[in-house]
């Protein structure tokens, strides 16, 4: 890492801290000098911060060879990070183990890990030992068939040139336990971390036996999931995340547990964000992916992740795992610096804490470039924790996420799967939200219930196709109390386990959808003019996929289905008289409340061809509901808007998080284009703002209940401070 914080684009990043430029007028960071840079967010030793700024160095063997600890770990203290996360133990240990469970790096002389925790001490650093239990060298194959996973044939499986390792084998049930006693007898770790965690779903007979006795039937050789066998496998999952989390506190009560998939395969999250101490997730977006478990590009993966991860795990920010690669498989060659920062501020603007993963060490790269931004970032991160740190979103708007729809419904478990699964719809209607400028939180399906809908005036069920019985009585309660229930696509077509309903779970959800019928050719026709005005006089709104017809009386309706026509030359492309078919809109009232039908794909569409018409009616609806947005802003739609809000005893205190994803079209973005000023409106009291990125104060103007300001050129990331 550079010390220069001077970026490659030749804008002069934030010099003199916030404090120092600041005094005498009324920004108060209100963190203590000892605290300034660190959350005061604690668990279960008080004096002891989360991690918020880590980093995690993906050691090769090679790299302990005439490795300078002391200036790898002062230099990464130097740049603001708080937090290292090192190899420690597993397959390979990092450490002179006593072990034979664990190989020894062969290239390794001394001591690495009590190296770098002794110098991270030193520098006032927290160190988590990255573990990776989950595969074994194939030479171990011969003397210990018996720790590694088999497939239905009986072969070992294989990820990249190392053999799984069996959850119900020796290395998950007893090895793993013992490297945990030596790793926190010998060093004073904070923390442990599982790279690649998962129960894999293995053949052999110890693991049939003991399927067998938990639920009565052999390890499925299927290509759909078993909602039975994937029930027990999050369970047991999460009963042994507990356990290895007891025996860590067992030796060091406040170190933590961290555990990773990329996939999160095999988890509930519900039930493992209980059993660790600090949610993670990934959030990587190399140019191209993981070639074994290729997943689709998506630019509020970070937004996304933290939002779950906060509500999973209220209280503890989020850990979020970001690569430094460009290609997944490719790790040597980094991806372009603007990009990197980009994601890294979209993360702390949610509250992650962000951690950039690099292969190898910084003073041995090929491929040096994003290096020196990054590190940039990390140091002005530091700099703004106190806007970072317990903050919320202003919203009375909730959007669904259901791991039950996406393991038993449609998606299969599968982030690329079908166009018309729970996931894609999820995403197209975050991505619309975002697009709209309502902000809104993320509540997760099969824990809803009266306390959490009532903070709400507007939840949405993304194509929610497996819907719990409790749930669905939940919603339907909130919606008489006044709520209102928006719902798209197959919501409430099956329960939990993807068994197809019969009849509606709750009468909110009557009636159910009828059978999918294809869309593509065909249109929505808007009758209310207020709609057709919002949509600048447009009077139709394109579709295409799957539309399920409800059959209903008595309600508003809206948006009918025109075609869709099979003959698409275009001399056929009329139609005549006023034949249309069934609503994709439909208002019903329920008590107090009301339901709003679209019984599309909206989201799966807008995920995947952004069609602009679907935000601007989505936007119309949560006015209708709702009022206006709390924020506006002339800013295009390419950058992200993230609303928060942080009570502290002296008052309350707004951020505007501005990122700017503006960048050559039908392209990932590479290099990010510098925006001219733009406008942001917010609906607060507050009197004056402060751009923290900047780090200077703005002038502000008062319109009524609104404050307007204007930043200046955008590069990418400015934040804006209201108080
Ligand atoms: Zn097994």
């Amino acid at each position: 890492m550079c010390r220069s914080l001077r970026c490659k684009s030749g804008f002069d990043r934030p010099g003199p801290s916030f404090r120092a430029s600041c005094s005498g007028m009324n920004f108060h960071p209100h963190v203590s000098p000892q605290l300034k840079g660190k959350s005061d967010l604690t668990s279960l030793n008080p004096a002891k911060p989360w991690p918020r700024r880590p980093w995690q160095p993906l050691m090769r063997l090679t790299d302990v060879v005439n490795l300078d600890v002391e200036a790898m770990v002062s230099d990464a203290a130097a740049h603001g990070v708080d937090c290292l996360i090192v190899s420690a133990g597993g397959f390979t240990a990092w450490y002179p183990t006593q072990l034979s469970c664990q190989r020894r790096n062969p290239y390794m002389t001394g001591d690495f890990l009590g190296e770098v925790v002794a110098a991270a001490k030193r520098h006032g650093l927290q160190v988590y030992g990255r573990m990776d239990i989950s595969k074994g060298y194939v030479e171990w194959y011969q003397q210990h068939p018996d720790w590694y996973a088999v497939d239905a044939d009986g072969t070992p499986i294989r990820y990249w040139e190392l053999h799984e390792t069996c959850f119900t084998g020796p290395y998950f049930q007893e090895y793993n336990l013992q490297i945990i006693d030596e790793l926190l007898t010998n060093y004073p770790l904070d923390g442990l971390f599982y790279n690649f965690y998962l129960l894999q779903s293995c053949h052999c007979e110890r693991c049939q036996e003991v399927v067998q006795t938990a639920i009565g039937q052999r390890v499925p050789t299927g290509s759909r999931l078993d909602p039975t066998y994937e029930r027990w496998r999050h369970q047991a999952l999460a009963d042994y995340t507990a356990r290895i989390r007891n025996r860590i506190h067992h030796h060091r009560p406040e170190a933590r547990l961290m555990v990773y998939h990329h996939l999160q395969k095999g988890w509930d999250p519900r039930l493992m964000a209980d059993a660790v101490d600090i949610w993670t997730a990934q959030a990587s977006s190399p140019l191209l992916r993981n070639p074994l478990d290729p997943q689709p590009a998506w630019l509020y993966w970070i937004g996304e992740e933290v939002q779950k991860g906060q509500v999973l795990k209220p209280g503890v920010p989020p850990m979020l795992w970001l690569s430094y690669s460009e290609m997944f498989a490719s790790r040597r060659v980094l991806q372009p610096a603007d990009r990197l920062v980009t994601h890294i501020a979209q993360g702390a603007a949610y509250g992650a804490s962000v951690c950039p993963s690099l292969n190898g060490v910084p003073g041995r790269q090929e491929d040096p470039r994003p290096l020196q931004a990054v590190a940039a970032k990390q140091h002005e991160l530091e700099r703004l924790a106190p806007f970072l740190e317990k903050t919320t979103v202003p919203t009375r708007v909730a959007l669904v996420y259901s791991p039950d729809s996406f393991w038993f419904g449609p998606d299969q478990g599968e982030p690329g799967g079908r166009k018309h699964g729970h996931l894609p719809e999820f995403r197209g209607l975050y991505a619309a939200l975002i697009d709209s400028r309502y902000p809104f939180d993320v509540l997760i399906g099969g824990t809803l219930n009266a306390p959490t809908l009532q903070r709400y005036a507007v939840v949405i069920l993304p194509a929610l196709h497996c819907l719990t019985d409790a749930d669905a009585l939940a919603l339907d309660r909130w919606v008489r109390d006044g709520g209102c229930l928006m719902a798209t696509a197959d919501t409430g077509v099956a329960n939990a386990d993807g068994h197809p309903r019969t009849r509606p779970a709750a009468p909110v959800f009557a009636p159910l959808p009828g059978e999918a019928q294809s869309a593509t050719g065909g249109y929505l026709r808007i009758a209310d003019p207020a709609l057709r005005a919002a949509l600048g006089g447009s009077s139709l709104i394109a579709l295409e996929s799957a539309f399920l017809p409800l059959s209903i009386q008595g309600a508003h309706t809206d948006l009918c289905l025109l075609g869709p026509f099979r003959n698409n030359a275009p001399e056929f492309t009329f139609w005549e008289g006023g034949t249309v078919g069934p609503p994709g809109l439909v208002h019903q009232h329920f008590g107090q409340g009301h339901s709003i039908r679209l019984p599309w794909y909206i989201g799966g569409l807008y995920n995947t061809a952004a069609i602009p018409e679907y935000p601007v009616l989505l936007g119309w609806l949560l006015e209708q509901v709702t009022g206006p947005s709390p924020i506006m802003t002339n800013a295009p739609p390419s950058v992200q808007v993230v609303l928060r809000e942080q009570h502290r005893p002296s008052g309350t205190r707004w951020l505007v998080h501005l990122i700017n994803n503006t960048a050559a079209a039908e392209r990932p973005l590479l290099s990010t284009v510098v925006l001219p000023p733009v406008t942001v409106r917010v609906r607060c009291p507050a009197r004056r703002v402060y751009l923290a990125v900047a780090d200077h104060e703005a002038r502000a103007t008062r319109d009524g209940e609104w404050i307007s300001v204007r930043t200046g050129s955008l590069f990418q990331h400015e934040l804006l401070v209201l108080e």
